[in-house]
């Protein structure tokens, strides 16, 4: 065990925000060398510029037959100096905190080691593929058509995000939709020519009103403005604001109906222009049969290694098994390391969960 966290602490300590290309890179330099070492095939693709590279790793019976997909994110949300204050590289009793110990390191790194557990053993079902990617946490720009190129020539996809709750893994995921919204008026001194002006930020805010009143959370559909910026001095009718629109549905027909209500609004104000760019980023994630058999199966191989799976209710957070189950390609998730506190400063990994984990992945490998 002792070996377990030095090993994964050092994965930590190389922090790799998804802006910090040589970052990330060093922590694709650790998983290639690691898999390279455990005779595993290693490809490795160039990143665009600003981004970290790729990793592909393959193992299995060499035929030409659909093979489990394993994904996994190198990427973090923390600057980099993060693990230096702010979130120090640390055990606690069973806590292991540092920057991705949760989201998702910990469950990169004992997919990992299940994955070369099985490549060791020769005992993989099907061909195998384990991709690594840089840039998850900005929503995938780079990587999206290897995911779903590869995703859509797989059997089935396990993600390593994070369990829940206790344990609990992740079989439904809501669609993430994302908008920019320019709003343009006509500027004029707020004293001496208050009437000639037409306010950017008065039709903005009749324009977030409307936008945030089409939550409804029985439907699970959500809408947040999250950012704003307008005006340039408090004595001037601003002819300028801007903000963003997170929308998060349940289903892909809300996703078309709700891009299209928030692409489609008119400004109030006839002098006022209002330009809406954006749409749906990651389309839902929903539990289908073959998504509930596959649940199934992973219950009962977790029983065998004596531990109770249970599964979250559909979540709000998206991940790249987003873009792999609107395939139709069955997609469990969550099946990372158990903890807490991603994206804060309180992030940390529970080591217990590791082994248990560890064995559910190496035995998903050999049966699916
Ligand atoms: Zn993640």
């Amino acid at each position: 065990m002792n070996d377990t966290i030095d090993r994964l602490s050092a994965w930590l300590r190389t922090e790799s925000p998804t802006h910090a290309p040589a970052g990330v890179n060093r922590m694709m330099d650790l998983v290639a060398g690691e898999a390279g070492e455990a005779g595993i095939a290693v490809e490795r693709i160039e990143g665009r510029p600003g981004l970290g590279d790729v990793v592909i790793l393959r193992a299995g019976p060499e035929r030409d037959e659909p093979a489990t997909l394993v994904m996994s994110h190198l990427d973090t949300v923390h600057p980099l100096g993060t693990c230096e204050h702010d979130l120090r590289v640390r055990l606690e009793g069973d806590r292991l905190y540092g920057p991705g110990a949760y989201d998702m390191k910990g469950g990169a790194w004992l997919a990992l080691q299940a994955f070369k557990d099985v490549a060791r053993a020769g005992s993989a079902k099907r061909p195998l593929v384990f991709l690594f990617t840089p840039d998850e946490e900005i929503g995938s720009p780079m990587t999206r058509p290897m995911i779903e190129d590869l995703g859509g020539k797989a059997a089935f996809v396990l993600v390593t995000e994070p369990a829940r709750d206790g344990g609990r893994i992740v079989t439904s995921r809501k669609g993430v939709g994302r908008f920019d919204v320019q709003v343009e008026g006509r500027p004029a001194h707020s004293g001496s020519r208050h009437q000639d002006g037409r306010s950017a930020i008065r039709e903005a805010a009749r324009q977030i009103l409307r936008i945030e009143n089409m939550t409804d959370y029985p439907r699970g559909v959500t809408t947040t403005v999250g950012m704003v910026t307008g005006g340039t001095a408090a004595n001037v009718v601003p002819q300028h604001c801007r903000f963003s629109v997170d929308l998060r549905v349940t289903s892909a027909s809300d996703g078309e109906a709700y891009a299209a209500a928030i692409l489609g609004l008119t400004p109030h104000d006839p002098d006022v222009k209002v330009t809406i760019a954006g749409g749906m980023n990651r389309p839902p994630y929903e539990k289908t049969e073959a998504v509930a058999r596959v649940f199934e199966h992973a219950r009962g191989l977790a029983a065998e290694i004596g531990f109770d799976l249970e599964e979250v209710p559909m979540t709000g957070g998206g991940s790249d098994g987003n873009f792999t189950a609107a395939l139709g390609v069955p997609t469990l998730d969550g099946l990372g390391i158990d903890g807490d506190g991603a994206h804060t400063l309180s992030e940390y990994g529970l080591v217990s969960s590791i082994e248990p984990r560890r064995k559910l992945m190496r035995r998903l490998l050999e049966t699916l």
